[in-house]
């Protein structure tokens, strides 16, 4: 008979595996469960450009390097080939982030989905739970499903996941879940956003832990009604998603001007005569009343430059799961066979993408996880 392999969840990672077993092996239906449309998240991915790949992508980029190592090593060695057999035409920036020649997330989700067509049976249905007997029975809003192998795709909280249907169906696998935190996400901070939110500054962020600096991130930085959005911003939670518990002790200092070095800064404002019109001279408005606001409080106790070079927020909070790009924690990776990725005791039963406790940070690296992860699987099931 043949064996049908049923694939939970229609994301990067889902997608290339599919078309991944598609190609391997010929004799296995292979059947796709998605819920929401297919690639939901790949659509809004990058701005809609979809930043799938890092050219200097590598495991260091991720919070377990040691697990991720060898699956990821081992894609990246036939990345080109596996996006080329694709038709996934690419560019690199300067920053190594791979886009779709396009610019288009579409133009990568057409393609993964034209890459299954024909081969692989898509159903539009949610599976609720799973039970695990000689086959696994997959118990769908619509109808129950049987299959000889399972691959678990189904991501993670992030947008618009449901949380607890999330939980239900891991819990009815047996999944051990470590805590699940936003990652990729603006942070809430202490301070005066008011006149600030919706204005962006080119700036340089630096995650300080107690005096002790972390992490340094350049990138545009907006400002959001409670505190701090962006790119470089997203990086920093990154950091604070790994280190929940101490939350309180991180500050984020930003340079709002890394163009001009403190030398400059003090020739400006030596003499100055209206300090507020210097430095809207360098800063927006609303930006330069809030440093004004900040240094007139503290006169006398500090340099503007200094202020300027080391402008801080104290790190309140992560923005919720709903406003995050990408989630820390999933499926526990002692549980996982790292050379298969299949879930230790389950002979039939594979994990990949965002649903495994793997994140990387902004720069294309979550996608080609997924891809990774789903190359690694459909070879050896
Ligand atoms: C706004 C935004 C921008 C992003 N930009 C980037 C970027 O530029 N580069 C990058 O690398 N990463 C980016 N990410 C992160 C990236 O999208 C994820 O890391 C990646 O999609 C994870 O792939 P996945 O296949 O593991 O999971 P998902 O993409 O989450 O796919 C899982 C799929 O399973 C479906 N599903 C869930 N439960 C069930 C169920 N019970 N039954 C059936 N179907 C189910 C979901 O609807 C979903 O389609 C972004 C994320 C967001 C939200």
């Amino acid at each position: 008979m043949q064996q049908v392999v049923a694939i939970i969840g229609g994301g990067p990672g889902g997608l290339m595996c599919a078309y991944q077993i598609s190609q391997n092996f010929k004799d296995k239906k292979i059947v796709l469960f998605e819920k929401r449309a297919l690639g939901n998240r790949i659509r809004v991915s990058g701005n809609g450009r979809c930043n799938f790949s890092n050219l200097h992508n590598s495991a260091t980029h991720y919070n377990d390097p040691q697990f991720v190592q060898e699956v990821l090593d081992d894609f990246l060695t036939h990345r080109e080939q596996i996006y080329r057999d694709l038709g996934l035409y690419y560019h690199y920036d300067s920053e190594g982030r791979g886009y779709p020649l396009t610019n288009s997330a579409l133009t990568v989700l057409n393609i993964l989905k034209r890459a299954i067509k024909n081969k692989v049976m898509i159903v539009d249905d949610e599976i609720i739970e799973v039970e695990e007997n000689s086959q696994y029975v997959l118990k769908g809003k619509k109808q129950n499903y049987e299959a000889d192998i399972l691959i678990l795709a189904y991501g993670n909280i992030a947008y618009g996941n449901d949380i607890n249907s999330f939980y239900h169906l891991s819990e009815s696998l047996n999944l051990a879940l470590t805590p699940l935190r936003s990652s990729l996400c603006p942070i809430k901070c202490d301070g005066n956003f008011k006149k600030l939110e919706g204005k962006r500054v080119k700036a340089t962020a630096t995650l300080i832990k107690d005096q002790s600096l972390i992490v340094k991130e350049q990138g545009e930085v907006l400002f959001k009604k409670d505190g701090l959005s962006g790119i470089c911003i997203f990086n920093l939670a990154s950091f604070i998603a790994h280190d929940y518990q101490n939350l309180d002790s991180y500050t984020i200092s930003l340079d709002l001007v890394p163009s001009l070095n403190k030398d400059d800064l003090n020739q400006l404002f030596k003499n100055s005569k209206d300090v507020l019109f210097d430095l809207q001279k360098i800063l927006l408005d609303e930006v330069a009343k809030e440093v004004y606001s900040r240094y007139t409080k503290m006169k006398n106790k500090i340099v503007l430059s200094d202020l300027i070079k080391d402008f801080q927020y104290k790190v309140i909070a992560l923005y919720p799961y709903q406003d995050s790009q990408v989630i820390s924690g999933g499926v526990a990776l002692d549980t996982i066979d790292p050379h298969t990725l299949r879930v230790k005791n389950h002979h039939r039963l594979y994990a990949l993408g965002e649903l495994l406790d793997v994140d990387g940070v902004s720069g294309g690296y979550n996608i080609e996880w997924a891809f990774a992860s789903a190359y690694r699987v459909s070879k050896l099931l």
